[in-house]
This record gives structure tokens, sequence and C-alpha cells, in this order.
């Protein structure tokens, strides 16, 4: 299935600053001219025969090309390769004047990161549930003591349209300050038709304003909602039969997420969801195995383009995704940020060949993060990815789970122009720098973000 062309969300932004948590980046021309970035000191192309996601030994393959050069023009990657023959090339030579040259000496350069797991729809922090953690209860009964998703309901139920669209801004801002280009959001904490609609609406707005691009995913099975205590199905039927329909008709979401595992949604509300979107035309993810085992066969039949969290995963459901076009999209910021001690088999999957993609699954209860090079962090550390193949899992990957790998994730010609470059001389110091921001400028869709402490040119 293809996602639907409209509803991936573009924007070429006007001229205005964005504030985020990061630095503060200026939006420095309307129009921007075509953009030669030379002297690089390692562009990490991750170029290849073919579009789709890497696996097995090829997910460490970054093709990097020392002393590179990238032109960008109207929004696209138009050439790739080395500064001594950009500078000798007729057309930009003849067009020197035109160009804006941005020099990357000492520089790194990374296709712009792909974050394909968000929660971004929420109002406020979650920290009596923090607190409660830190005195040693657990996420699930922390959600039975009636704080978890639930809690977030409330605030976003209240809130209008618009402040929550600015919670949505303010976080995808926080994220382009750190490298991340490209972003599915998920709706999930409004739990009824109205709220859910709104939810996606304030994903919509938020996107319009933003450089970057923005795939919306309806969660509507995120949770069964309180004054749905004890009929899920009821709950999974409004899903299947007013959400869905609606959210699809209406162009406001790319995807369908549910919550599969215990204590949330069954196996059987999962497929039955699945149906609903396959049904209304919209390709499926799902959250799976984050508390226990989810049985991923009957799953898998639906084609979801990626499977989330996988801490349980087992043999057998390794073997089926391995098989599969299903992307697997590990989030170790929940696993951190919850205290578990425990992660998903990375390595496990790696080496059975299923296409892992990472993420940080940005939200409030799990994963109050929107750093992707802190998640590029964990996953060496704590999940024993190797400082390449968290870069390919962050880019060319997390393309892949958003159906977006003939645009996204890296850097060829013909893709869009989405690039970070990073005040670092070797890629693998990206990981290294535990929890430090380091990205110094950012290019999306072709606009060109300077932090204030990039040189001037
Ligand atoms: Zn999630």
């Amino acid at each position: 299935m293809e996602v639907a062309r409209d509803c991936i969300i573009h924007v070429a932004l006007s001229s205005h600053q964005l504030k985020g948590r990061g630095p503060e980046y200026l939006n420095t021309s309307r129009r921007s001219p075509p953009l030669l970035l030379v002297n690089i000191e390692q562009l990490l192309t991750l170029r290849s025969g073919h579009p789709g996601p890497r696996r097995g030994p090829e997910l460490g393959n970054l093709e990097i090309i020392q002393d590179g050069a990238v032109l960008c023009n109207a929004g696209k990657i138009v050439a790739v390769g080395k500064t001594k023959d950009a500078v000798r090339d007729g057309w930009i030579r003849k067009n020197k004047k035109r160009l804006r040259e941005i020099d990357c000496r000492d520089k790194v350069v990374v296709p712009g990161f792909v974050d394909s797991h968000t929660h971004p729809a929420f109002v406020a922090p979650r920290l009596v549930d923090f607190e409660k953690r830190t005195a040693g209860a657990t996420y699930e009964q922390i959600a039975a003591a009636g704080g978890g998703i639930r809690s977030s309901v409330d605030g976003v139920r209240k809130a209008g349209k618009h402040l929550l669209e600015q919670k949505v801004l303010s976080a995808l801002n926080s994220m382009l300050s750190e490298g991340t280009t490209t972003v599915e959001a998920k709706s999930g904490y409004g739990l009824s038709l109205e709220s859910e609609l709104k939810s996606l609406n304030a994903i919509r707005d938020a996107a319009s304003k933003w450089p970057g691009t923005v795939a919306p995913t309806l969660l509507g099975a995120h949770a069964v909602p309180l004054e749905f205590e004890g009929n899920p199905k009821d709950y999974v039927e409004l899903v299947c039969e007013q959400m869905i329909p609606q959210a699809a008709r209406r162009k406001l979401a790319s995807f369908v997420d549910i919550f599969c595992d215990r204590g949330a949604f069954s196996e059987e509300d999962s497929l039955r969801v699945f149906e609903a979107a396959r049904s209304n035309g919209l390709p499926v993810r799902a959250h799976v195995s984050q508390l226990a085992r989810t049985p991923l066969q009957h799953l898998l039949s639906f084609g979801p383009v990626s499977l989330d969290h996988l801490d349980h995963v087992d043999d057998t459901d390794i073997s089926l995704l391995a098989r599969s076009s299903t992307v697997a999209t590990l989030v170790p910021g929940s696993n951190h940020f919850l205290g578990l001690g425990k992660y998903p088999p990375a390595r496990k999957l790696i080496g059975a060949g299923v296409a892992v993609a990472l993420a940080t699954d940005y939200n409030p209860g799990s994963s109050p993060t929107t750093s992707m090079p802190f998640v590029l962090s964990l996953a060496c550390t704590q999940m024993k990815m190797s400082p390449a193949e968290v870069i390919a899992a962050a880019t060319i990957n997390g393309a892949g789970a958003l159906q977006l790998q003939s645009r996204k994730g890296s850097i060829e010609a013909g893709k869009d122009a989405d690039l970070a470059i990073v005040k670092v001389k070797d890629y693998r110091e990206i990981a290294y720098w535990m929890a430090a921001n380091l990205c110094e400028a950012v290019i999306a869709n072709g606009e060109f973000f300077p932090s204030p402490s990039f040189e001037r040119f």
C-alpha cells in the first residue's frame, strides 16, 4: 500500500523564527537559494543500489565520502560528490553568485533524522507518575491507579485545538534543533471521536508551520477510556466505525496504529482495527510486545509498515519479521525512562535480518525526549548496536517505517534536501557524546536553519 501523498505534510516555510527548547533556528530566506555544502569532513550518504530499509551487515554501511560536497536546489538534492569535483563543475562555476555556499570544514553531514514514532499531541508532563516511579511503582501499577495514558486524556479533551497545536509545534521545533527533519506524529490522548480528530487537526496545523515533513497517525486505540471501562469492544467499534472512516475521509491520517499488548488491546481487537484501516485505505502499524509477548503472525498478515517496541519478541516472531517487509522500530528511550533495565534484542533482530529502525517514542509517560542523538547513544550502549548501525536505523530505516524511503533517509540526487550538519569530525561522536546537542544547522526540504552558534558566511 502507498501512503496517501496528500497526507504527508510538507511545507516550505515563510520567514519566521522557530522556537524550541534547543537553540533557536532562524529561517534566513523566504525562498532559499541553491545551497552548496563543501569541505564536509565526512558526508554520510547512505546511498545504496536499492531504496528499501537496510538489513543485516548492510545496516552498518554508511557510504561515507571524505571531503564531500552536496548541492541542493528547490527542495531537492541535486548532486553529491567530492568538493574538488564540485568546485570544478561547470554549472556550479557559472551559477556561483546565485549559490549560498556553506563551509562544512571539520563537520559531519548526515541525512536528517527520521523520527518514526512520536506522540506529541499532549498538554502536560506526567510528573505524578514520574515521582511514583522513582518510589518503585511499575508502568502497569501506575496505569491501574488512574495514571498512565488515561491521565493525559483530561488535558487533551479540555484543551482548545490552538493550545494542542502549539504543544505539537514546540516539540517539532525541538526535534528540528537536534537534526530531525521527518516526524511521525500520533494522536492517542483524546480517546473520543471529537478529541482524536482535534488532535489530528492540531498535528496537521502544526506541521503546516514547520519546515520538515510530518506523517500523522490515528492512534484512537491507545487505551480504553474511562467511559468504556469494562466495554472495550464498544470502544473498538467507535474506533473502527467512526474514527478511522472520518480520519480517512478528511485526509487527517497517513496510518492507523494500535497498542496491542497485555492490559491494552487484544489481538482480536487489533485485527478488527487493522481490517477497518484496510477497508478505509490506510496502512497500519502497532505497538507490540512492550509489556508481554504479542504474537505477531496474524498481525503480520496485514503487512504493517512497522511494529514497534518488541521488548518481549520471541524467536518465532523474529523469524516472521525477518521474512516480512515490516520494519521493527525500537524505542530505547522508553526502556531507559521507565528504568526497566531490559532492552529489546536489537542484535538478535539485526542478526536474523529484520529491518530495524530507531525512534524517540516522544510522549509524556514513558519517553519525554525529542532527541534522536540521545536515542542513538542508548542504542549503542544498551542494545550494542554499532555507531554506524544506529545512523542507518535513524535515517533510511526510519524512512522505510513511514513508506518514505524513496524521498527521505539518504543523501542522493533526487531525494528531498533534508540534512543535518553536526559539529564533530567523526560520525561516531554523534552517539558518543551522551545527551549533547551537537547539531549546528539543519536543511529541511531545502530550507537552511543555522543555529546561533553556526559561523556566518
Ligand atoms: Zn508509542
